[in-house]
């Protein structure tokens, strides 16, 4: 735990310390904090800027991306100014301007199970915010290794969902085993996206995080929130553990040496 608060952040971080259960070592265990985010598109732009403004010491963002105009629709941490640059190097500008007790680590790298094996170390809590299958797969399989908080958010169209896999509860590959067919589900194609709603879950997976940082309120573990933006129902699900879950299951992965993916990103074993 670090020093005490300063006047400065005792005003800035002031309408949170107002909360009963927030108290000025839990705003020094935040500042202290370090969260990974990976995607720094409509799901990590939301999540972003409120991880940012609470004031999470450490945000480390992985994106390998750059800006395009399209993604403005919704992307709202980039700018017109940021077309053609790094996606991570837009977001950091963006956070940078916000709150300067944050420190924002850039990493335009493709993820892969060495690079988040390395990036996983002493996060705190995982924000999935990544638009294709298998880079959510890799992530869920590497912080259910390393016992990490998983943050899961995912949109389509009007849709969106939530979830918070744990160490001792589901994972991802529990609810999904493998990358669906591409005629059942299209990864890495551009898809339509209402513009609000990765705003809406991005912002829910903040709270989670945040949550789970502050140790306050109940986390929506083992279960699925479901958002559909049409006539704005929100539906929450049990969620289950598979008892034959490759990661998760009693014959599950032990160390990253297990991790052999097949072209469908299932678990080879
Ligand atoms: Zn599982």
């Amino acid at each position: 735990m670090g020093d005490s608060l300063d006047s400065r952040q005792r005003e800035q971080y002031s309408r949170q310390l107002m909360i009963d259960s927030i108290g000025e070592s839990d705003q020094q265990q935040l500042l202290s904090s370090r969260v990974l985010v990976v995607g720094a598109g409509g799901l990590g732009s939301a999540a972003i800027q409120y991880l940012a403004a609470a004031g999470v010491g450490t945000i480390a963002i992985v994106d390998d991306g750059h800006v395009t105009r399209s993604n403005l629709q919704r992307q709202i941490v980039h700018t017109l100014d940021d077309i053609g640059e790094p996606k991570v190097d837009s977001a950091a500008r963006f956070v940078e301007a916000r709150n300067s007790d944050v420190t924002v680590e850039r990493h335009a790298t493709r993820m892969t199970v060495d690079v988040a094996e390395s990036l996983f170390e002493e996060a705190d809590v995982v924000v999935d915010a990544v638009d294709g299958f298998p880079t959510r797969f890799i992530l869920n399989d590497i912080a259910r290794l390393a016992g990490i908080p998983f943050v899961h958010g995912a949109v389509y169209a009007f849709e969106g969902q939530l979830t918070v896999f744990r160490p001792g509860g589901p994972c991802y590959r529990c609810l999904l085993p493998a990358v669906p067919d591409a005629d059942v589900a299209p990864s890495g194609e551009p898809m339509g996206i209402f513009p609000t709603v990765p705003g809406t879950i991005g912002c829910l997976q903040a709270t989670e995080a945040l949550k789970h940082l502050l140790e306050v309120g109940e986390p929506l573990d083992d279960r699925l929130l479901r958002y559909d933006a049409t006539d704005e129902t929100v539906l929450r699900t049990p969620l289950e553990r598979d008892p034959d879950c490759p990661v998760c299951g009693p014959d599950g992965i032990d160390s990253i040496d297990d991790l052999e993916y097949d072209d469908r990103y299932r678990i080879e074993r």
